[in-house]
């Protein structure tokens, strides 16, 4: 009997083209916006039907929150399990009447797929489940062992991710964790991402007075607490922007030189970049290449500084209390509960007197580029584009990655599907089609090369 090879599975792929988008745009119909728990059970519904229809025999787990959907086939003996993560919850729609159609009618206008989800994220796990199933049509089995973990509340934060990882090890234990989700960089190329920043947000206090005073009657008297937190933030980052707060860098790992070629392979057009920002030059440190900024660099942002008076013209007050809010972006290796302590730390010794508050954290995480699985991933991207992809080392913005590579300890590939202007979050979400078909290509070309490219026995072959 003859083997299933991937080419048999494309041509599968090609023939389900209409069926596919049809599948999709039944999905889209179903509004799942977590926020506010508007149709998010029928969706988990209707996704466990696709995926009993697809042959697997899908369960719900429930969390404190939404439910997640997982299924699974693991009849692949001695072959490699990919988790495949994606989640089905949307963003609120509005302004809807920003939208030019509405955002749970789905309309293809240009080739694109209008709706909301289209891109984050359901056309993008969609295109995971066809691809797999196209496999299934083909052969009735998979060459590899497949799981997927489709979450119902990625747009709230995932509140209950790490929790239900942490229960649920063994069901999902796997070899690699493979999502799609975000946009590319560029139209022009398919990227492979292997890690995110992390995050650690606080806000700091200072107070003076019991309440704000006449800057006239009682300047010299009163403490100005506005004063006390630009002196505190001044001890925290030098003139060249480096992160001062005793033991804040010990963990960064120096650059390697092959993340060294994959930043500057990066194709960006960096001075068209800044101009359209309105950025004449970077900031300092001078001579710090662009993506060392993004990827090597941890920061600490001041995103906020609330005192006194700010409104239009004078009022001279001597405020009681003044807070900032901050937020630093960790590299891999850095921990944001070590950080938190480190910071606190700090603040204690320069300004004791100034109340510090955790608002929220998430682990950075990083696969190594040169992971064996990346290997299969990538050829899998350029079957599926038909482009090379390029090698993304980290995003700048984070993500709960780190679930995967530090909680399970796996390596994890991020690999958008959507075009970099799919308006996600935004009135007018969007998917290019012919990216939703790129993506099914790619899913299916992924298991026969983690498969190692050897073509499957058909169905009582063996
Ligand atoms: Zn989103």
């Amino acid at each position: 009997m003859a083997a299933a090879t991937l080419d048999q599975v494309l041509a599968v792929c090609a023939a389900n083209r209409e069926r596919d988008l049809a599948d999709l745009v039944r999905l889209l119909r179903q509004p799942s916006i977590s926020a506010e728990d508007s149709g998010v059970a029928e969706c988990a519904a209707l996704v466990q039907q696709f995926f009993l229809d697809a042959g697997f025999a899908p369960t719900l787990l429930p969390t404190a929150g939404h439910p997640m959907v997982f299924a699974e086939r693991s009849g692949a003996a001695g072959q490699p399990t990919v988790l495949i993560y994606g989640h089905y919850d949307v963003q609120p729609p509005d302004p809807v009447a920003a939208w030019v159609s509405p955002p749970f009618e789905p309309a293809i206008r240009d080739g694109r797929l209008f709706a909301r989800g289209a891109g984050d994220n359901k056309g993008q796990f969609f295109a995971q489940l066809a691809g797999v199933r196209a496999w299934l049509e083909t052969a009735g089995e998979l060459p590899v062992n497949v799981k997927f973990l489709i979450e119902g509340e990625e747009e709230t934060g995932s509140p209950h991710l790490e929790a239900l990882v942490a229960e649920h090890r063994e069901l999902l234990a796997a070899d690699l964790v493979y999502t799609s989700d975000g946009p590319v960089i560029d139209d022009a190329y398919p990227i492979v991402v292997y890690g995110v920043r992390g995050l650690l947000y606080v806000e700091l206090t200072a107070r003076g007075a019991k309440h704000d005073l006449h800057s006239g009657n009682w300047g010299g008297i009163a403490p100005n607490p506005a004063w006390t937190l630009v002196r505190l933030l001044n001890t925290m980052l030098d003139a060249d922007n480096n992160v001062v707060i005793p033991g804040f860098g010990d963990d960064i790992q120096p650059v390697s030189p092959r993340m060294r070629r994959a930043m500057d392979a990066i194709p960006l057009d960096q001075a068209r970049s800044l101009a359209e920002l309105g950025i004449g030059q970077l900031p300092p440190p001078a001579g710090v290449p662009y993506f060392d900024r993004l990827m090597a660099r941890p920061t600490l942002n001041i995103a906020g500084i609330t005192s006194g008076y700010g409104g239009a013209g004078s009022k001279t007050v001597l405020p009681a209390e003044a807070t900032v809010k901050i937020d630093m972006r960790l590299v891999p290796n850095q921990d944001p509960d070590d950080i938190f302590d480190k910071v606190s730390a700090h603040v204690r010794a320069v300004a004791p007197e100034v109340k510090i508050q955790r608002l929220g954290s998430m682990r950075p995480s990083s696969t190594p580029l040169d992971h064996p699985f990346a290997v299969p991933v990538r050829r899998a991207v350029e079957r599926g584009f038909g482009s090379r992809p390029v090698d993304v080392p980290l995003l700048g913005g984070s993500l709960p990655d780190a679930v995967w590579t530090k909680t399970l300890g796996l390596p994890s590939f991020l690999v958008p599907y959507a075009n970099h202007d799919e308006a996600n979050h935004a009135p007018n979400e969007n998917l290019v089609v012919e990216r939703f078909y790129a993506g099914i290509r790619t899913a299916a070309a992924l298991l026969a090369e983690l498969a190692g490219g050897r073509p499957m026995p058909a169905p009582g072959s063996r």
